[in-house]
This record gives C-alpha cells, sequence and structure tokens, in this order.
C-alpha cells in the first residue's frame, strides 16, 4: 500500500461511530448562519429582518470572487442580523432564522439534470452558486480550486475519503451510503477539467469502502487503498502517497499538476450539478467518550451545537469540545456555536481522552523529527520559540508547518510545540 514519509500512528477511535448510519437531524426552531464559513472575504448579507425566505435562497452573496455564495437552510423568516459565537473565529455576523411551522422544510430538488449536455462554464457556475467550499475542514472555495490558471497543466485530481482524523467517520459512511452519487460526482469532475486521470484514495481502515469503489467505479475512477497513517488527508501527503509528486513549500497542488477534492465535496459538486442543489446542510460526525450516543448526522447548517448534542443524548463528561478531529481541530468555549459548512466533527473529549501533563526538558529522543510529514526540526523550532529568534525560525521553515500536531503527539517531554508554532509563525508573517 502506498504512503508518504514522515507521521504517525494515533489511535483511530472510529469504532465509537463507524456503525452509525447517517440520521437526519431533525429541523431546530431557529438556524444561526454565518455569513463567514470560508476562506476568503466573508458573503455579504442580502436579506434583512423580518424577510421570508425560502430553503436554498441566497442570503448572502459572495464578496468578490474569492469568498462564497451562503444560502438559507430551513423556509422561515430572518428574525435577527447580528454577532453571533462562531466555532473557527470565535464570533462574527450571523443572519438567524425563524422557523415556518407550516412548511414541510424539504428541499424540493428541480427534475435531475442531464449534466452531461450541460456547458462546462455553466456546471463551473452551478458550482459557484451553490456556494461549495472544501467540508475536509479547510473550507476553500470550490470554484476557484476548479479554475487554475491557464499556465498550470492539471492531470490528475485526486478525491480525498482518506479521512485520517482519529474519531471521524462522516466521510465513511457517505461513502458505504452514497457510493452512486460520489461515482457520478467523479465522472462530473472529469468531464469539467477534462481529465481522465481520477483517483479516490481510501485508508486501510475502510477497507469495506475502498471495495465498494474498486467494484462500482471500475472503468470511472481509480480507487487506491492507502497505508494507515496520519496525516495522510493533507493535500501535501496524499498527493506525495498517490503520486509520488513532491508540492515545493510555499507552491500549492496545481504546481505539480493535482487538484484534490474532498469527498463530501465531490458529493455536494454532485447534487449541485444535478439538482441545483445550494449547500445547505453536510454529514457531522459527534463522538468522543463523553458523547452518550455517538452518531453520524445529516445537521442543516446553521443549527445549533447544544441541539446536536442533546439529540446525541447530551454530555456525560467532558473536558473539552472539539470541532473537528481532536489532532487539527479547533476547541471550543461553548456548545452555542452554530454548525458551519467546515464542521466534519462534534467531539466531546473526557479527562481521559485529553490527558494532562506538564512540559519537560527534552530528551533529544528525536520522535517529532522522524514524525514531521513536512521534513521539519520541531525541536529546534520549539527551542527557538523559547528563544524568541525570529531569524532562525525563518531558516527553520517555520511557515511550512501544516500544523498536523504529530510532533505533540509523539513527544515523550510533554512540549506544547504546536501552540509555539501557531503563535510564532504569525509573528514571522509579520
Ligand atoms: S512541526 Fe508542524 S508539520 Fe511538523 S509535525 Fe509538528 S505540527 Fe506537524
Ligand atoms: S519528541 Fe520531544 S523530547 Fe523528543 S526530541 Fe522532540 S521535542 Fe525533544
Amino acid at each position: 500500500m502506498k504512503t508518504f514519509k514522515g507521521g504517525i500512528h494515533p489511535e483511530d477511535k472510529k469504532q465509537l461511530s463507524a456503525a452509525q448510519k447517517i440520521e437526519n437531524m431533525p429541523i431546530p426552531e431557529r438556524v444561526v448562519i454565518p455569513v463567514s464559513q470560508h476562506l476568503g472575504r466573508p458573503a455579504k448579507p442580502i436579506v434583512k429582518v423580518n424577510d421570508k425566505v425560502k430553503i436554498g435562497q441566497l442570503i448572502a452573496e459572495a464578496d468578490t470572487d474569492f469568498s462564497a455564495n451562503i444560502h438559507a437552510s430551513i423556509d422561515g423568516i430572518v428574525e435577527e442580523i447580528k454577532n453571533y459565537n462562531h466555532p473557527v473565529y470565535g464570533y462574527g455576523l450571523a443572519i438567524i432564522v425563524k422557523k415556518n411551522e407550516t412548511s414541510n422544510q424539504n428541499f424540493e430538488p428541480l427534475s435531475k439534470t442531464n449534466w452531461r449536455n450541460l456547458d462546462r462554464i455553466l456546471i463551473k457556475q452551478k458550482i459557484s452558486d451553490a456556494g461549495i467550499v472544501g467540508l475536509g475542514g479547510a473550507t476553500f472555495p470550490t470554484h476557484i480550486k476548479l479554475n487554475p490558471p491557464s499556465d498550470k497543466k492539471i492531470d490528475t485530481i485526486i478525491i480525498n475519503a482518506v479521512e485520517c482524523e482519529p474519531y471521524l467517520t462522516a466521510d465513511y459512511r457517505l461513502m458505504l451510503e452514497h457510493c452512486n452519487e460520489i461515482i457520478e460526482g467523479a465522472e462530473i469532475l472529469k468531464y469539467l477539467m477534462n481529465i481522465d486521470n481520477i483517483v479516490i484514495g481510501i485508508e486501510a481502515n475502510k477497507k469495506d469502502a475502498f471495495e465498494i469503489f474498486k467494484k462500482y467505479g471500475q472503468g470511472k475512477l481509480q480507487a487506491e487503498l492507502l497505508k494507515l497513517k496520519y496525516p495522510q488527508g493533507a493535500e501535501k501527503q496524499l498527493i506525495d502517497a498517490i503520486t509520488n509528486r513532491k508540492v515545493p513549500p510555499a507552491k500549492l497542488p496545481m504546481d505539480v499538476g493535482v487538484i484534490v477534492v474532498n469527498v463530501g465535496t465531490v458529493y455536494a459538486i454532485y447534487e449541485a450539478t444535478v439538482y441545483n442543489k445550494p449547500l445547505i446542510e453536510r454529514i457531522v460526525t459527534v463522538s468522543g467518550a463523553g458523547i452518550k450516543s455517538p452518531k453520524n448526522l445529516r445537521c442543516r447548517i446553521g443549527i445549533l451545537w447544544s441541539e446536536i448534542i442533546k439529540y446525541c443524548g447530551g454530555i456525560s463528561s467532558a473536558r473539552r469540545l472539539i470541532m473537528g478531529g481532536p489532532m487539527m481541530g479547533v476547541a471550543q468555549f461553548t456548545d452555542d456555536v452554530p454548525v458551519i459548512k467546515g464542521v466534519s466533527g462534534i467531539l466531546a473529549l473526557t479527562d481521559e481522552e485529553v490527558g494532562y501533563s506538564e512540559e519537560e526538558p527534552c530528551l533529544r529522543c528525536g520522535n517529532c523529527i522522524r514524525g514531521c510529514p513536512m521534513n521539519l526540526l520541531p525541536s529546534e523550532i520549539n527551542k527557538m520559540c523559547d528563544a524568541n529568534d525570529i531569524e532562525q525560525l525563518i531558516k527553520l521553515n517555520i511557515v511550512d508547518c501544516i500544523e498536523c500536531g504529530s510532533c505533540v503527539y509523539v513527544c515523550p517531554a510533554n512540549k506544547k510545540i504546536l501552540q509555539k508554532i501557531r503563535k510564532y509563525k504569525l509573528k514571522v508573517r509579520r
């Protein structure tokens, strides 16, 4: 099986939710829809308080090309437009929609479109209109990714179905339950980019999903089973694993002829192209030993975490609440935050799962260096952060760090390397 150099093997903990079929989360009384759910400029609200909105209606428009549209995820009335808790930025402008009690709250798609008859430009427009962003957590606007500059010759598309973060099983369930739609989404991508070579990368702990794609994807896409290793879902590591091409520091996948698209994003592209469905919902894994009843839920964008947690039986005990996976996710200060497009997981981790440890002197064991997928020297970077030596940090290429947390995970001295890297990357950039 293929893989990349470096990386680590954290316990995957996926058994907590892997067998749970995707359930539809009940429609809440109100949703809180932030206008910034993507990399780039926040979208501009185009509705006002007391406006009636329909499911799928555009409510905030992409501000310039490097932005993404935002749509109403339920039928209702705009109750407020105000700052609200945000799972990534802490706080940000949101459109609050109160549910219309008389609506069935189903998205009514147009009849199935035969995309094979559509112009490529029109399909790209549909993807842009639908507000699709990278659903693996990066939230990069997809219409930009699918429009590389003309001097970048793309010959390979990789569907990222690695889901290498512990606990998360949203992509896994999507693959098991929506294989045909994902394969059709892959065909749309092939047509759109005029490329034949499309590979779906799946890790060895999802062999059943791999077998399904190998069987039903024959002649349409290539399924590649990858060795189990973290952080294989990071773009540069996945490209290395599958194509053996190395993306140089400060360069992008397109610089080595590759576009990487998350498997959930491919599903969203299918829905937007075939049914004109905007991105109004996503699959979220709710897990961790602190959650009484872990689940994989189809959630409308804007539903509050507190409602989701209640639906999963509540929290037995938890020390940390995290958006995404435990390695690269974002710790929260409250459960009064909405699901946004980038929320792949909601984790409530107990004391035992989080652990606690005081920093000790470096043992010079080299674990962090062997584990770093970017070939950096985390122990040296840690030392130079402590010394506030910006020049040395630049020489040590601190900005190439992908913040995967592997160095922290394998460090026997409990060095808080990643926290320092995040802080000093900002300083170096300034
Ligand atoms: S230095 Fe950065 S890229 Fe390397 S292991 Fe640590 S967090 Fe990951
Ligand atoms: S893993 Fe920790 S103890 Fe070992 S060299 Fe790196 S910083 Fe030092």
